[in-house]
Order: structure tokens, then sequence, then C-alpha cells
């Protein structure tokens, strides 16, 4: 029998990743993974509420399902990338074919607005990650007072606030949203974990507020408000006192503090609405009033790496606009505006195309759309027999733990053990020493 195949390197093992490259190694790819952290799943892993306990079971049962997958390899604790374990040439030097970047939108995006360095502001990410226990996120410090601002108007916001409900039990919360009612993006479900928190009174006056600009653009005010309570009926119990309010139509300005630096305040400017090319867009009216909170979150979507190694334009890695293997009409090559070249071999798929874009169910179908055009593309090329040798060899010498398949599943067992013992739900090693030396413990 012939050891000849393609050779591809997944970069990432969230959910694009991970059913990319089992997709990948169906068709009878070799394919390896490098995952940053120590166990798979991304996003679904660090970033869906902890307490979604059922959905992201599934979701790890499925992960570990496909990491069994023929012809598939997994080496978690690796990062790859300019300042990572090994670069994209190292990839390409390794005989790697082709490389799928699924390492999801690891940047963070501010608003550049005074203030953002003070204690008490933080982006969402650092936080989603924090108390989804990622290493080193999991030990950092929030420091949360009596009233916290969210920034943002999506299930994140959303996350955030139920986190600052449910856990923290903050005073109030107030979701500070740029546009008006009708542009909200979060999901009926989402709003329903903390629509018992939510202050009615409040709501009716928002919207009172609001309504001469939300009627100047011939938006149905009663319509709006609807949408929002459709969550009351199948509403969760409330189980602190939090108050939740929404301001909408605020664009933050800058956050303000007083002389020991702690938050006192959210300036914000007032928004009036405009309608342009059938887009709802917020323009600000000079009107600049202060929320009183002692902390502010910034939930406003995520931005992919920009110190990987490959040209980013904005939020998203540059991709070719004239795709040589589109699928359903979208890009996942990687592009050089510098040479007006694709890069060869690079591919995207995920967060890492889109970044902040969809939820598992859309990442999956696009890491498997992924690895389709990356099929395509390997149809251009001959069969290698790949030198694994040569990269067990690099791997070494890197001189750290590398994490594999089985380790992945000894961590899930003894995770699983450690929840069992203590009578939770579920249960995470906080450090990647912890895990590693667990793993270790078990030979
Ligand atoms: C707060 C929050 C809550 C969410 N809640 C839900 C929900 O309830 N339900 C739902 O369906 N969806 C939810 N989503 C969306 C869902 O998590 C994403 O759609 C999905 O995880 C995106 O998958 P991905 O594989 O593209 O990226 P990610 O999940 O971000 O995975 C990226 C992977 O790449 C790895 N990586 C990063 N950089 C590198 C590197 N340089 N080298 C090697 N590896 C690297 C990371 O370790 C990670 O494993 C939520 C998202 C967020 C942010």
């Amino acid at each position: 029998m012939s050891n000849e195949s393609y050779y591809v390197a997944v970069v990432g093992a969230g959910p694009a990743g991970m059913f990319a490259a089992r997709e990948l190694a169906r068709n009878g790819v070799r394919v390896v993974i490098f995952n940053r952290d120590i166990k798979p799943g991304g996003l679904a892993e660090y970033g869906i509420y902890p307490d979604k306990f059922a959905m992201k079971e599934g979701l790890r049962t499925q992960f570990r399902q496909a990491l069994e997958t023929p012809g598939l390899t997994y080496f978690g604790n690796i990062t790859i990338g300019a300042s990572g374990d090994l670069h994209l040439d190292d990839l390409r030097a390794l005989g790697f074919q082709a490389i799928l970047v699924t390492a999801g939108a690891q940047g963070t995006k501010w608003l550049s607005l005074p203030g953002e360095h003070l204690t008490g502001v933080y982006h969402a990410k650092g936080l989603v990650y924090h108390y989804n226990q990622l290493p080193p996120y999991s030990k950092e410090e929030f420091h949360f007072g009596k009233r916290s601002a969210v920034v943002g108007a999506g299930n994140v916001m959303l996350d955030i606030a139920r986190y600052l409900i449910q856990k923290i039990k903050v005073d109030e919360v107030v979701a500070v949203v740029r546009r008006g009612p009708a542009e909200v993006k979060f999901d009926k479900k989402e709003m329903e974990y903390v629509v018992a928190n939510l202050d009615l009174r409040a709501l009716d006056e928002e919207f009172t507020r609001v309504a001469p600009v939300m009627q100047a653009i011939g938006q149905d005010v009663e319509a709006s408000k609807t949408i929002i309570l459709e969550a009351l009926p199948k509403g969760m119990p409330a189980t602190s006192r939090t108050r939740f309010r929404f301001e909408f139509l605020a664009s933050p300005v800058q956050i303000l503090s007083d002389d020991k630096d702690l938050v006192t305040g959210l300036e914000v400017e007032d928004n009036i609405l405009s309608v342009k090319d059938g887009e709802v867009k917020a323009r600000g009216t000079g009107n600049k009033r202060v929320i009183k909170v002692d902390s502010v979150v910034f939930a406003i979507g995520d931005k992919v790496d920009d110190s990987f190694g490959l040209p980013t334009a904005g939020s998203e890695f540059v991709k070719n606009l004239k795709p040589r293997f589109p699928i359903e009409g979208i890009s996942y090559e990687a592009f050089d505006p510098e040479t007006s070249l694709p890069i060869e071999g690079v591919f995207f798929a995920g967060w890492s195309r889109q970044a902040s874009t969809g939820l598992v169910g859309y990442a999956r179908k696009d890491g498997t759309n992924g690895a389709k055009a990356v099929l395509q593309y390997l149809q251009t090329l001959k069969p290698v027999v790949p030198d694994e040798a040569a990269l067990s060899g690099r791997l070494k010498k890197l001189g750290k733990s590398v994490v594999t398949q089985s380790d992945v599943r000894k961590l899930a067992e003894l995770e699983s053990e450690e929840a069992h013992k203590r009578g939770l739900e579920s249960f995470k090693f906080g450090t990647n020493e912890e895990m590693l030396e667990k793993i270790m413990s078990v030979g």
C-alpha cells in the first residue's frame, strides 16, 4: 500500500477546525491539528456560557469523536504564528501542502476612548475566557462594583449581563446600545435567561424616550418592544435582585474616573437614526451625558489576530476576492494585497474567515466548506509521503509539553471524576500546569 497522501495542517481546534479536519481526514488527507489551547473546542469550550451544561457536553462528545477520525492527529498546547511556537514557514518546511487557518478571532476591538485602560474596564473576550476558565485568563482578577455598563446589542452582551446578574449579582446592569431597539442583535432564547431581572418600568420609559427617533425613520415602536418582551413567558426565574435596563441610542465617548483611578461613569453621546442604502445608521447629536457605573464591559465583537503573520484589513484577514476554489460563492483563500497574489495553499474558515459571525452550527458548516475548498486545491497537487518523523522531531525541539488525542481523553475523564467527587455538573482545572500535571500523573 502506498504511504502517499495529501498532507494538511489545520490551525485551531474550535468548531470550524474540528469539522474541517474531520472532513479532510474522511477524504483521505493526513491532517494535523495544531491548537493553542490544551483542550479542543475553542469558544464552544471557552465562550459558550458555562451553565449551558448539556450543550457544552454534547459538543465535547462530538469533538472527541471527531478526534478519533483515522488520519487525523491532534497537537494541543502549540501556537502557530509569527510569535508562536511554529511559524507558517515552519509548517511549509515540514511539508504541509496546505494550511487551513481556523484560529478564531483572537484580537480585541476597542473604541480607543479615554479611560479604556482603567481597572474596571474590560473587553468581553477576557471576561468570557475568565469565567469559562481558559488559562491564563482563569487566574486574572476582575473588579466589579455595584453598577456595570455592558456596551453592545448582541448575544455576547446578554451573556455578560447574565454573568453580572446571576454570578456577581451587581445592583444594576445597563446595556448601552448605539442604535435603537429595532437594531438589537440578540436572540429571544438568550434574553430568557435575564428577562426576569429586566426593569419593565424603565424599559417603558426608555421606549417613550426613543420613540420620536424611531418614528422619524418609520419604525414601529410597539413591535420592537414586543420582540424584546417575547422572552417573558419562558423567562428563567430571577436568582438575584439585580436591576437590568437598556440605554438605547447612546455611543460611549469616555470612561470617567475619580482621583484614585476608579471608574465613576460612562459618558455617552445621544444618537439619532438615519437610513442609508437600506441600513440603519446612528449619528451623534452632540448631546452628552453620564451613565453612573463603576465598571464597563465592551461586548462589541472581536477581530482576527493581526500579529498572526498574515495580512489583515479591518477586523479580517485579507481574502482572495476572485477565489480559485469558491464554495457556495464564498472565498476561503488568503491573499497578499502587497503582491496582489493569493497566498499559495493558505485558507481560512470559521471566525478566522469572518470574525464574530454565527453560532457553532455556522462555524461547523464554514469549517466543512473551508475543507472542501482545500480539497479542490489539493487536486492541483501530487500526494506526498508525509514526514511525520520530521514533525515529531521539530515538536520535541520546542521543549514543551505537547498534548495528544489520548491526553485529551484522559483529561476529560479526570475532570469528570473531579466533578463527580465535588458534586458539580462540571469541573475544569484552571491552569495549563495543573492540566499537564494531571495528564502526566495517569501516565
Ligand atoms: C461569549 C460567546 C458566547 C457564545 N455562545 C454561543 C452559544 O451559546 N451557542 C452557539 O452555538 N454559539 C455560541 N457562540 C459562538 C461560537 O462559539 C462560535 O461560533 C464558534 O466557536 C466559532 O468557531 P471557530 O472554530 O471559528 O473559532 P473558535 O471557537 O474561536 O476556535 C479557535 C481555536 O483556535 C485556537 N487558536 C487560536 N489562535 C491560535 C494560534 N495562533 N495557533 C493555534 N491555535 C490557535 C484556539 O485555541 C481555539 O481552539 C458564542 C461565542 C461567544 C464569543
